[in-house]
């Protein structure tokens, strides 16, 4: 297991601060989040709970590209919605719709990332089945990976 490296997010956060907001690619793996996880494919098709403990909200849902199919009785899983649109069809609102939004073995979308800290985009395919707990869609992963090469 690799350690992680903190002085490289550090060096990452000074980077941040002082400049535009830009458009920057994930492929250096240190600022992977919940959006830029998803893009690989790798949690295509998977199925999720929104789950707010405190306000006793629940709800089923399907990763769909970066979004999630909602499984709320009005949308039956026919809607895709974005993390916080999703979470308003559980009838919940926060400021990190991501942390409430579970695996099956009772891990959030937040807690994946955080687990998998500053992999790589490229190498994540290699341990995420540990983290997840299930089969990761490795179909669409390596779709992801053949474009992504691509556009280098
Ligand atoms: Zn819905």
């Amino acid at each position: 297991m690799r350690q992680t490296g903190s002085n490289s997010g550090l060096r990452f956060e000074r980077e941040k601060m002082g400049s535009e907001p830009s458009e920057k690619t994930a492929s250096d793996g240190l600022n992977l989040n919940v959006k830029t996880l998803l893009s690989t494919g790798l949690l295509e098709g998977i199925s999720v709970r929104y789950i707010h403990h405190g306000r006793n909200k629940e709800l089923p849902g399907i990763i769909k590209g970066v979004d999630y199919c909602c499984g709320c009785t009005e949308c039956n899983f026919n809607q895709v919605f974005s993390a916080r649109k999703f979470e308003a069809h559980a009838g919940s609102k926060s400021s990190h719709s991501n942390n409430h939004i579970f695996l099956k073995n009772g891990k959030s979308l937040h807690n994946v990332v955080k687990k998998l800290g500053d992999l790589s985009l490229e190498s994540i395919g290699e341990v995420i089945e540990g983290v997840i707990g299930e089969r990761p869609n490795f179909e669409c992963y390596e779709a992801w990976k053949d474009e992504a090469l691509e556009s280098v």
